[in-house]
Parts: structure tokens; sequence; C-alpha cells
């Protein structure tokens, strides 16, 4: 099993500004910043797994094994273990949205076996955070929890994987036989859902619909926007401080805000988008998958999390717009820029006006008229 990188999926290759180093911070072993971009010997394998789990862009995937697929054959499975003995190359190939979405559309608690992971290493630790965060967001809408090396009666839970997983011993042997019949028709199910009408059971326009279609929403985040709309809506809606969350984030933006476009040029899954004059920013929580990119690239620093995270946007989302801008066209060149008082000329005109009359002043000292 390799792992493979899609440089186009990476917000490094985006923008030279941004600071993800999130898989280089959980494999430091395998995989290195060069020219600001991961890198990581061609031999590397399923070692590096929580690099796939945790890049917020799916930028990672490994050869044999997509979460997606797994997250369906699972579901359909009677198996409630998640283990690296039987049905996962690591658990930390799957990320927070997986584990919430699982524990969400399963009716049965799902046991994590940590058993084999070395107590106090850095992949332990990581894991045991992702599920920490997954249970407590869970705990914010619905009492279903994930647990951990609570594999009860293990010969008969062994004997029932073995039952559904047609007694196949090795991960490979498993990933190339198992039937995906079910997981295929689910799967269909899933791409189905995650079109333009199921969108719009969330209250997204069209135009952000067709805008998600150009850019990339990862496929963690649809299996979350259609297991969320299964679920039962909690009667009160909790805020949770927004660095408890990881993979989500709420924004403002501050008056220091040029409207340079870059942050919404930029975002690589559409949560930041704007009009076709560029007169205002829109945000879409359900897209945002906490890259940070958008607040790398901002110059000003003008772009700002939110202190909490409203657990209502994952049942009532909204787009929001985080500001407005007076656009008008400059009445030297008639490119439209965002008017902001004085003269109505933009920025680009008003810098070579400026040099102009440095110019002519300059070429009058020279002369000696001043
Ligand atoms: S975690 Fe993903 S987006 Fe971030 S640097 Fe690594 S590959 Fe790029
Ligand atoms: S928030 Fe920052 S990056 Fe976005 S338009 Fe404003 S200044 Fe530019
Ligand atoms: S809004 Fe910002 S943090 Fe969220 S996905 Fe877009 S660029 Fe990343």
């Amino acid at each position: 099993m390799r792992l493979h990188f899609d440089v186009g999926l990476c917000v490094r290759a985006k923008s030279k500004f941004s600071e993800c180093t999130k898989c280089v911070d959980v494999c430091p072993s395998s995989i290195q910043m060069v020219d600001n971009l991961p890198s990581f010997p061609v031999s590397t394998g399923v070692e590096a797994a929580a690099c796939v789990g945790i890049c917020p862009t799916q930028a990672f995937k490994l050869s044999d094994f997509s979460t997606t697929e797994f997250f369906f054959r699972f579901l359909d499975s009677k198996v409630r273990l998640i283990s690296p003995k039987v049905n996962v190359p690591c658990v930390s190939v799957l990320s927070v949205e997986h584990l919430i979405s699982l524990a969400l559309a399963s009716d049965e608690t799902i046991s994590i076996d940590l058993r084999s992971y070395q107590e106090g290493s850095l992949l332990l630790g990581h894991i045991e955070a992702m599920i920490e965060e997954a249970n407590f967001v869970l705990s914010s809408f619905c009492d279903k929890q994930l647990q951990t090396n609570l594999v009860k009666h293990e010969e008969e839970k062994q004997l029932s994987l073995e039952d559904t997983f047609e007694q196949e011993t090795s991960r490979r042997d498993f990933f190339k036989n198992a039937s995906l019949k079910g997981a295929i028709k689910h799967k269909m199910a899933f791409e189905d859902a995650v079109n333009a009408d199921e969108m719009q059971h969330f209250e997204i326009d069209s135009s952000v619909i067709s805008k998600i279609k150009d850019k990339h929403l990862p496929d963690k985040r649809k299996i979350l926007f259609t297991t969320l709309k299964r679920a039962k809506v909690p009667e009160v809606f909790e805020v949770l401080p927004q660095e408890e969350v990881s993979f989500i984030s709420q924004k403002y933006v501050t008056e220091a805000c040029t409207n340079c476009q870059i942050c919404y040029r930029i975002c690589p899954t559409g949560a930041l988008s704007s009009d076709h004059k560029f007169s205002l920013i829109h945000f879409d929580t359900m897209l945002c998958v906490k890259c940070h990119l958008c607040h790398d690239a901002c110059e000003p620093d003008a772009i700002k999390l939110q202190n909490g995270f409203e657990i209502k946007e994952f049942f009532e989302p909204t787009q929001r717009t985080l500001a407005t801008f007076n656009v008008k066209r400059c009445i030297e060149c008639g490119n439209s820029f965002t008017y902001t008082g004085g003269e109505q000329i933009c920025p680009r005109c008003r810098v070579e006006e400026e040099e102009a009359v440095f110019l002519h002043a300059n070429a009058k000292r020279m002369r000696g008229e001043e």
C-alpha cells in the first residue's frame, strides 16, 4: 500500500503564503517541507496514514484503501469495531469528520481498537485527540459516542468479523477481494445525495452549488453533509469553543479588509465567495475545512476566526455576508474598484497620478523653477 500526494489539492500549492503544516506535524519522520511543499520518500507507505486523515483538503491518499469506500462498507457490514488488525490500515487514516459521521450513521456504538499503538507515541496521541474531538462534538447534539478498546468477547467478535469479511487473512487480500456490491449501492446513493437538490435542502444557493463543483469539496465533508441531514435535530443548539473544533470554522471580516479579492479567489472549497462585481464576501460555514489559507494570505489580517462554532450550522447552514463594498468605475481608466471616498479614481490610476505629479515637480526643480 503506497502513499499518493495530489499537489493540486494542497493549499500550499495554491499560495506561497499558506502556513499549513498539518501533515508534517502529524508525521515528521516521513514527511518534510521541501520547496514549500510536502515531500516524502518514494517508499513511504501506510506508516504515514495520519497525513491522509488530517489533510483538510484530502491531498493524500493510499493505494488500495479509500476512506470513502471504507465508510460505506463499514456501515454495510455487521462489524462495529474499527481496528488496524481487521479493517483499516491505521485508525489515523480516518478524520474527525469520518468518526463523527460513522458514529451518527451507526445504530450501534462503534468501538475503536487502540491496543496495537505504542503508549505515549505521537500517533496514539493524535488518534486519541481525534476521538476526543469527535466525541466532544457529538455530545453537543446527540447521545452517541465512540468507545475505545472495548473489544468485548474477543473471540465472538473475531468470528463475526471473519464471517462478515469472508475469512480474509491479510488486509491487502481483504481490500482486493471483498464484495463491493453494498458499498457501491450506498456510494451511488451518496453521490445522488450530494447533488444540487440535496444541497438545496441545506439552503445552499444554486450559484454556490455550481461553485462547489468547480472547487474541491473533500468527500469527508460530503459524507458529513449526508449523515447530518439524517440526524435528529437537537432542541437546543450549542456553541463550541472554536479551538476545540479542528475541521470547520466560522469567520468575520474586520474593517481592515481592502477587498483585495485574494481570500475568496483562493479558498479551495468555495466557502468564501463573492458576486460577479466582487462587491461582497460571502461565507458558507459548512463548506469551510479550516485549512487557514484565507487567514495566511490576507495581508491586512482582516479575516478572523469567530470565537465560537455554532452547532446550528450543522442543521441549518447559512450563507453569511462578511463584508460589502462600494464598487465603482474609475473615472480615469473605467475599471471597477472598491471606492472608499474622495475622488473616484482606482488605486492604480491614483499611483500613476501621484508619480506624474512627482516627476513634474522634479523636472521643475531641475530647471530651477522652484
Ligand atoms: S496537510 Fe494537506 S493542505 Fe496542509 S500542507 Fe499537508 S498536504 Fe498540504
Ligand atoms: S479579507 Fe483579506 S484577503 Fe479577503 S478581500 Fe479582505 S483584505 Fe483581501
Ligand atoms: S474559508 Fe478559509 S479556512 Fe475555510 S476552507 Fe476557505 S480558505 Fe480554508
